[in-house]
């Protein structure tokens, strides 16, 4: 079994314990069973993700909005550290003012996004 399947196990069993139930949908990112929790959200034990459901035919558009934001965000993650390196090593002070200007507009982005996902 691989480290990600014995994750999603143990987060499934935990789903159970707390009382979610078990749905008849699976997750069409990762084929996951999906589970409904007490307060009535819906979550997907293999992205580790909440899913949004409005309604019947809006769902795969929906999850697959969910994974692109999930992936947006780890993308920025990257790119400020990147930024973060870059800024370490530049002497040049114009070049500073530059990066510096990347970083605002990305940590500005890695808000949104951040927003989008609560
Ligand atoms: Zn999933």
């Amino acid at each position: 079994m691989k480290r990600g399947d014995e994750a999603k196990l143990k987060r499934m069993v935990d789903l159970l314990r707390s009382g979610a139930t078990m749905l008849p949908d699976v997750c069409p990112i990762c084929n996951s069973p999906l589970f409904k929790l007490k307060s009535g959200q819906i979550y997907c034990p293999g992205c580790d993700k909440r899913v949004l459901i409005v309604k019947e035919g809006e769902e795969l558009s929906r999850v697959t909005q969910i994974q692109v934001i999930a992936e947006l965000s780890s993308t920025i993650n990257q790119k400020l550290m990147e930024l973060n390196e870059m800024v370490k090593y530049e002497n040049d002070a114009d070049r500073l003012y530059e990066l510096g200007r990347c970083l605002l507009t990305w940590l500005e982005i890695f808000e949104r996004v951040k927003k989008l996902q609560s």
